[in-house]
């Protein structure tokens, strides 16, 4: 399994329904290899667009780990917490965005049954981080300007070498990131 990174047009388009009639590929395999992926990886969220299936899907680890088929975001309030991001789809970026802190979602399990939570805090931002993936919405755009320009500014000086841009995101990781990588 492999992350899809940016520019590919599988993150920017708005990814289809999960048919359980007609099931593209078996929703509990799936969701038990990117929860394994996300252990492998560090990583606490990941959407299916993420690793090639252009589904409304995504995982979620914490306390509880499962896997949202068909997510709808019922209501997101609280107050708004401002905290740095990093995806590994968009490698070098990390970007400081606003988001609320009360999320209540509604999905479908792997097996089609229907299921409803709350987040708070940093679950709640890693629940709306990947809603935005299945919009094919990149993370950015929810920054404000200036976050979003100084962020792109800085990928697009280590895009002009590619090989020090791994590495910055690896440093990213490493030291001195106080925010989440989703
Ligand atoms: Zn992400």
């Amino acid at each position: 399994m492999n992350i899809v990174t940016y520019p590919n047009d599988i993150l920017t388009t708005r990814c289809q329904e999960f048919n359980f009639n007609f099931q593209p590929f078996d929703p509990y395999q799936v969701s038990q290899e990117m929860i394994h992926f996300c252990n492998d990886n560090k990583l606490v969220s990941l959407s299916a667009n993420q690793i090639g299936h252009p589904y409304r899907m995504f995982v979620l680890l914490g306390s509880e780990t499962f896997a949202c088929f068909n997510p709808r975001v019922m209501m997101a309030d609280g107050e708004e917490v401002l905290l740095d991001e990093s995806c590994p789809s968009y490698p070098g970026v990390s970007v400081k965005i606003k988001r609320p802190t009360e999320v209540r979602l509604r999905f479908q399990t792997p097996s089609g049954g229907i299921d409803t939570k709350r987040f708070h805090g940093l679950s709640a931002k890693m629940v709306l981080h990947e809603m935005d993936h299945l919009e094919g919405i990149p993370f950015y755009n929810r920054a404000n300007r200036y976050h979003r320009e100084l962020a792109l500014n800085k990928r697009n000086k280590l895009l002009k070498h590619s090989i020090k841009e791994r590495k910055e995101h690896d440093r990213i990781i490493a030291t001195g990131f106080s925010g989440v990588i989703i």
